[in-house]
């Protein structure tokens, strides 16, 4: 399993090749989106069934976020280890450069494959963190409980939705100037 330290320095390096290739944050939340939810099947882990004046980030509730960003960290870290044992080993990254754009360009999209994955990585760990810390579940800007149905949807959410709303409306006023 890759160490978060690890992971910064593998994302330092992607980040710089490219750099020029700029992710949108929908192809990131897409990709988070699919391997949450092949972690969920591959460790066939159900939704968090709330009962009745439970009360909010019981350790109930904990444990489930924790195992459900275990295993997700999990899923991903394999990912990440199989694609750069792919990388190292298969002959056609180093021979045939008949076709050396269409190569380039394989590589580039790999590249920025394995960026997504790293940010994701840094991403589940900074979760596990607030749940280690107790701040998990609770939004970052206004201290509102995020809620078990958006968490169970989104696990690393770190603002409650109204937050995140206005966030996304600021980022595109700012994304507008540049
Ligand atoms: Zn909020």
């Amino acid at each position: 399993m890759a160490t978060k330290a690890e992971v910064n320095k593998q994302k330092k390096i992607t980040t710089k090749k490219a750099a020029n290739k700029k992710e949108t944050p929908s192809s990131k939340g897409k990709l988070a989106h699919s391997e949450l939810n092949a972690a969920k099947e591959t460790l066939g882990i159900s939704p968090y069934s709330l009962s009745d004046n439970e009360e909010y980030m019981n350790s109930d509730q904990q444990t489930h976020f924790k195992s459900l960003l275990e295993a997700w960290r999990l899923n991903l870290s394999k990912k990440i280890n199989e694609a750069v044992s792919h990388l190292k080993t298969d002959p056609k990254h180093f021979a045939d450069l008949n076709d050396r754009a269409t190569q380039e360009e394989e590589f580039n999209l790999e590249l920025r494959a394995r960026d997504r994955e790293a940010d994701l990585m840094v991403t589940i760990d900074d979760a596990l963190k607030r749940l280690h810390d107790g701040d998990y579940g609770y939004c970052d800007e206004c201290g509102v409980e995020i809620g078990i149905r958006r968490l169970e949807a989104r696990p690393t959410a770190t603002e409650c939705i109204d937050c995140k709303t206005l966030s996304e409306i600021r980022e595109r006023q700012v994304g507008g100037y540049q």
